[in-house]
């Protein structure tokens, strides 16, 4: 089933998502649910919170953007991240690696907005899965980017704290008009809209 997806101004998605202690029939649903309207929606990664759930789970595929390449070790192996995909992370404990580099981000949350973001090359994560395994991943490119920007989720952050003032000042109006729509229940529909080209929507 499609979810609606909340949009900047909804207080959900400032919130810390709580830790999923059992992985029950719910959050197979929820699961299976944020799939879905991931795909619906052309983005490439969905957070719980985004869809008013303050939990500790995010559903990522970064299999369909051909033009940002990624790369991903699952437990220590090489694999191909395309038939690694759709990833679901529960309860994922982060780590940063390296230098850090600019890229373009567009986030489900914030229809039309785009932004270029400074976030660390490589990431390492460990989670568990549906099936209660742990897995670590370790990655790089369009899928490192993507786990950064989803774990932010979990966590009450949004994207638009990680630009810099310039680009945020620049912005302003357009968030603050966001932010009264969303309190007014005038939630765009994002799920139906076109994607933009060549972005990358988390
Ligand atoms: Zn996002």
């Amino acid at each position: 089933m499609k979810l609606p997806i909340l949009q900047y101004g909804d207080p959900i998605l400032r919130a810390k998502g709580k830790r999923i202690e059992k992985i029950d029939e719910r959050i197979r649903q929820l699961t299976q649910d944020m799939i879905e309207t991931m795909y619906a929606a052309n983005g490439v990664g969905l957070a719980a919170q985004q869809v008013g759930e303050a939990l500790q789970l995010t559903v990522i595929d970064v299999s369909q953007v051909e033009d940002r390449p990624s790369t991903m070790k699952l437990n220590g192996k090489d694999v191909d991240p395309r038939t690694a995909m759709p990833l679901i992370l529960i309860n994922p404990g982060i780590k940063l690696a390296g230098e850090t580099e600019l890229a373009m981000e567009a986030c489900l949350s914030f229809p039309e907005i785009t932004g270029e973001i400074e976030r660390a090359k490589s990431v390492t994560i460990s989670a568990q899965t549906l099936e209660d395994g742990q897995i670590e991943i370790e990655a790089t490119g369009l899928l490192g980017r993507a786990i950064q920007h989803e774990v932010d989720h979990l966590n009450g952050i949004l994207f638009i704290d990680r630009m810099n003032s310039a680009t945020k000042a620049a912005l302003s109006s357009r968030l603050k008009r966001m932010q009264k729509e969303t309190k007014r229940g005038q939630r765009v529909r994002v799920q139906d809209r076109q994607p933009l080209a060549s972005e990358a929507t988390l």
